[in-house]
Order: C-alpha cells, then sequence, then structure tokens
C-alpha cells in the first residue's frame, strides 16, 4: 500500500520533533526553517503553512493527529490540558477499539518506514579490535524508534527486542545502549549526507541538523 507523501511525512514529523499543544494550537516546528513553527488548530483542521493555504491537509495537521492518538489516554479517552485563566482538565469519550487499532498500525508503519529508509546506509568501518560494532542501519533506527516511542532506555528495551524479532534490525541491542548512540558525533555527518544523497523526500525531515539537534537534546 502506497501513504500518502503528506501522510509519509507527517508520520516522521510526529516520530522526530517535538510537537506541543498550549494554548488550545498545536505547534510543529517547520522542516525547513529551524526556528519556525507552525500553528495547527486541529478543531478547524487549518495550520498557518502555505500548503494548508492552499486547501491542502497539509503534513503538519497530520503529524498533530497522529501526535494526539498516542498521547490518547489506555482507556481510549483523550485528555485535554487547557491553559486559560486556570488548568481545566475535560475528558472525553472515544472508540477506544478504532484508536487502538489506528495506534497499532501507525507503529508498525513507521518501524517500516524507517527500516526502508536506515537500510541504505552504509557501515562504519572497523579497525580497533574489540567486539562488532552495531550496524549503522540499527543505530540510527534505534534511535529514531526511541524518540518515536518516547520511553525510558530500559522501557524501550522491549520495542527494541520485538523490532529486532520483526527483522527490523539486524542484531538485538539492548534499550540503555541507545543512550550512548545519541552521544556519537560520528551519526552527524551520515545524516548530513542522507540529505545530499538526493533519497526520497521522506529523508529531508530526518536528515536535518535542526532535526538531530532536538533529537539530541530531548533524549539526552
Ligand atoms: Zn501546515
Amino acid at each position: 500500500m502506497t501513504l500518502d507523501p503528506r501522510e509519509q511525512r507527517a508520520i516522521m514529523i510526529a516520530a522526530m520533533c517535538r510537537i506541543t499543544h498550549r494554548d488550545g494550537v498545536w505547534w510543529v516546528p517547520s522542516q525547513s526553517l529551524p526556528e519556525k513553527q507552525y500553528v495547527v488548530n486541529l478543531a478547524a483542521e487549518k495550520c498557518d503553512c502555505p500548503d494548508c493555504d492552499n486547501g491542502f491537509v497539509c503534513k503538519h495537521i497530520r503529524a498533530a493527529r497522529i501526535v494526539l492518538k498516542r498521547e490518547l489516554n489506555m482507556d481510549g479517552s483523550v485528555t485535554e490540558t487547557k491553559s486559560i485563566t486556570f488548568e481545566e482538565r475535560k475528558t472525553y469519550t472515544q472508540p477506544w477499539a478504532q484508536y487502538n487499532l489506528s495506534q497499532i498500525i501507525e507503529k508498525k508503519r513507521l518501524q517500516v518506514l524507517l527500516f526502508d529508509l536506515c537500510r541504505i546506509l552504509p557501515d562504519a568501518e572497523h579497525k580497533k579490535r574489540g567486539p562488532k560494532p552495531h550496524r549503522v542501519r540499527d543505530c540510527v533506527f534505534a534511535m529514531a524508534f526511541k524518540v518515536y516511542c518516547g520511553l525510558s532506555s530500559r522501557r524501550f528495551s522491549t520495542d527494541l527486542s520485538e523490532a529486532h524479532k520483526k527483522g527490523f534490525l539486524s542484531r538485538s541491542i539492548p534499550g540503555p545502549k541507545v543512550t550512548a548512540f545519541f552521544e556519537n558525533p560520528a551519526f552527524t555527518p551520515i545524516l548530513r549526507k542522507l540529505k545530499g544523497s538526493g533519497g526520497p523526500d521522506i529523508l529531508t525531515p530526518f536528515s536535518s541538523l535542526f532535526f538531530l539537534r532536538s533529537m539530541i537534546t530531548t533524549h539526552r
């Protein structure tokens, strides 16, 4: 099944970027302008980007939807935090079975996309003696997937081991090890190179330095 390109980019944005909800709207970082954030009103299905002005449901709206779904409570209800003069918590009931299903599909789709993206990455040279390092493709997959899951390294271990079982990783990686990947500056030029390789459009958010910075600052 081919995903709409806007949907593909939205999945990546939702996985890689820090999307916040405040003052009743969603703030979605721009992929091309590091300091820019687009304002998304999900209820009105409006975003202040040019794509939305042209009548499309833009990637920012789609990304905000994904994040909202991800933040759904386990019982299927949505907790919305409103800060006007005081903090008011309002709970809506949702058809949890459908939401649950969409969440399962999203996580699976993300792994397929990420795997596809990472498998073109060449391996680093290994001159030193000692244990063989993890493959670059596995490291980048694990880092991006960790950002998506938003869990601590230990709790993320289960997701990584599942990804390995499904064949998205060539070797299993212990969750806590991923933290060290984030500290490794060797990944910066690889991501830069990816951007210049003229790969699919989906590489753009993935390879920008802005994205890398946000990944590192969020997960130190
Ligand atoms: Zn937009």
